[in-house]
């Protein structure tokens, strides 16, 4: 194992730290013969150990040194009894030194007279009991050298706490003892009236980018010092992430506005004077049951609706609030459910040539269909599925699935049908994109030029450069590209003359316009004109009449898709709807 010198340096410090607090080894010892404290004491009289003087505290019954184990601090370790009131009193008081008074890094020493009374081995390892011995085995030396190897082991121990438990920039605890100490202090259940607060500098990121890292460390310290002179120690105070501190307190001290209001002086730092802003999220539901791992995540929902909606202010968490993320988090696993169970899957919407009216290909549309029968639209379940990633899986899922129906539709004697896969733009952007295309593309064995990607024109539009650049290479494989909900964006002349792209999809409300009268020229005439002009085909979403279709027939619109024709067909409809048709349609 390489160590980090500033592990070291931070562990001498606190060495430092702690001998400078405490000069003494505390040791407890727990025995009903008060002839063994005296024994004890003269034995281990005026020695140091590991450099330091042993004090010592003295209980005569397990009772009495669970008081005294309640109130005192750092204990290092103990001698006890096995025998006292009960037979097994000593070990009864092992466990609860560990499981109800969680002192783990209290080192224990266990003496009997007796040698028939010796705990079973997995005792020994299950309560972390150091060492055991027969009293008669403490002799002078002998417990001279138990107690510095136990001294030992609990200085090792309280350096790896250190380590795990505390950060090395702050000196402040992590998030993990925050945790800890939060849950300790509810269960002493004095917390009414206390809040669970985070606060997350505003743009510390950018700070560190500008300033370098070193300064933001000392930010970072100025900040966490700054926060720990003006709480004091009614408030636990942590460094839970890079840039935030976990607070948890009396209400009227973790106040958020006083807290912000520490903010308004500028920090210096070094040669640096920074005005740095924070906001924080807070819950003060700490009355009921509940755990300080759940007020957290309230107090990080609170903050994340600060952050969104009142930057350098704060949020207090609301019942509401959690019932909406909860409502999203349900409806994600149970989309995941859907995935697994398979219980969505894909239509396919006609696609026809509004002047000879031939079928010419169609759109593949995702369905989510729940156990009852009743469907989640996709207008509710892609924009989550975009948010948490899962539209990744899915959108190649519908990519091979209807690159499959496409083959197998060809197969059948439709050699010229084209199927339209929409992409949304987390996919689009996603590092494997292209390799995925490429091994549907393969793997089905469907013929480059009869697929068709829609993107909408939002996607389109962002990010020009990237764009353009995987556009180009979507169009080298043989594919074409249709801009999706054409007219809703605001894409300029300019801008859309650059993209790559094979077709415009008029969207359906500027199709469902045409049936009244509207005042000059319809978008659908103008996007049609635009298509003309930018050499692109155009086709209309959403024809539900005649009269739409035939308008934009003369608009010069060349393709159609809508209820007129068809809604969306499951595979063996689409098959029965196919061969209902004339031939040659
Ligand atoms: P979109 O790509 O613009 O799809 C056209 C929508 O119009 C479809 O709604 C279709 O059922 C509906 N439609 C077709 N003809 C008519 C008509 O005559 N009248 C009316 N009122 N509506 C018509 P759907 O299937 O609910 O899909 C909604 C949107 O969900 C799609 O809009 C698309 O953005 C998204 N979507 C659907 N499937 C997928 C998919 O596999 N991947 C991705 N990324 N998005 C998908
Ligand atoms: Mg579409
Ligand atoms: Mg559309």
């Amino acid at each position: 194992m390489t160590i980090d010198p500033d592990v070291i340096h931070f562990l001498e410090d606190e060495n430092d730290a702690v001998s400078a607090k405490e000069l003494v080894w505390r040791l407890m010892v727990i025995d009903d013969e008060p002839d063994v404290h005296r024994a004890t004491t003269f034995a281990l009289s005026g020695v140091k150990i590991l450099g330091r003087p042993l004090e010592f505290l003295h209980a005569y019954s397990a009772s009495e040194a669970i008081e005294l184990l309640t109130r005192e601090r750092d204990i290092a370790v103990v001698l006890l009894d096995v025998v006292m009131e009960s037979e097994d009193a000593g070990l009864a008081l092992v466990k609860t030194i560990r499981q109800r008074l969680k002192l783990t890094e209290l080192r224990i020493i266990l003496r009997t007279g007796q040698p028939g009374y010796a705990p079973e081995i997995e005792t020994i390892h299950d309560f972390d009991i150091n060492d055991y011995k027969t009293k008669s085995e403490l002799t002078r030396t002998k417990l001279y050298a138990t107690v510095t190897a136990a001294l030992r082991a609990y200085e090792q121990i309280r350096k790896l706490d250190l380590l795990a438990f505390y950060d090395r920039l702050s000196e402040l605890p992590n998030r993990n003892k925050f945790i800890d100490l939060c849950e300790e202090r509810l269960e002493m259940k004095r917390t009414q009236g206390d809040v669970i607060g985070i606060l997350d500098l505003d743009d510390f990121s950018e700070i560190n980018d500008a300033l370098g890292h070193q300064q933001g460390d000392r930010l970072l310290q100025a900040v966490a010092d700054r926060l720990k002179f003006n709480l004091g120690p009614d408030v636990i105070l942590a460094r839970i992430g890079s840039d935030t501190f976990g607070l948890m307190g009396p209400a009227r001290v973790v106040d958020p506005v006083h807290i912000l209001g520490l903010f308004r002086d500028a920090i210096v730092v070094k040669d640096d004077s920074m005005v740095v802003t924070a906001t924080m999220g807070l819950t003060n539901l700490l009355g009921g049951s509940i755990l300080a791992h759940d007020a957290l995540k309230d107090a990080n929902i609170a903050l994340k609706r600060a952050k969104k909606t009142r930057r350098g202010g704060f949020v207090m968490f609301s019942a509401e609030m959690g019932s909406d993320i909860r409502e999203r988090v349900r409806f994600l696993q149970n989309l995941r459910l859907a995935v697994e169970s398979e219980r969505l899957f894909i239509v396919y919407q006609p696609q026809v040539n509004l002047s000879s009216g031939r079928l010419v290909g169609m759109e593949a549309l995702i369905r989510w269909r729940n156990e009852d029968g009743t469907f989640v639209p996709p207008d509710r379940f892609i924009p989550l599925a975009e948010a948490s990633g899962m539209i990744v899986a899915i959108g190649d899922w519908v990519l091979r699935m209807s690159c499959h129906e496409l083959v197998r539709l060809q197969a059948l004697g439709y050699p010229d049908l084209r199927m339209s896969v929409n992409v949304s733009q987390v996919q689009f952007r996603h590092p494997e994109f292209l390799e995925k295309l490429n091994a549907a593309l393969l793997d089905t064995g469907i013929r480059p030029n009869s697929l068709e990607l829609e993107i909408t024109e939002s996607v389109a539009m962002e990010d020009a450069d990237f764009m353009l650049e995987t556009l180009h290479l979507v169009r080298e494989l043989g594919i074409s590209i249709a801009i999706d909900d054409f007219g809703t964006g605001y894409s300029s002349l300019s801008q859309l003359r650059q993209l790559p792209i094979d077709r415009l999809k008029i969207d359906r409300a500027f199709v469902s316009e045409l049936s009244q009268e509207v005042s000059g020229g319809h978008i659908a005439s103008m996007v049609i004109e635009l298509g003309r002009n930018l050499k692109l085909t155009v086709i209309a979403e959403g024809i539900e009449e005649e009269r739409q279709a035939e308008t934009l027939l003369k608009l010069g619109c060349h393709e159609g898709q809508g209820y007129l024709y068809s809604r969306p067909l499951t595979t063996v409809q689409l098959r029965e709807w196919l061969q209902a048709r004339p031939a040659g349609q």
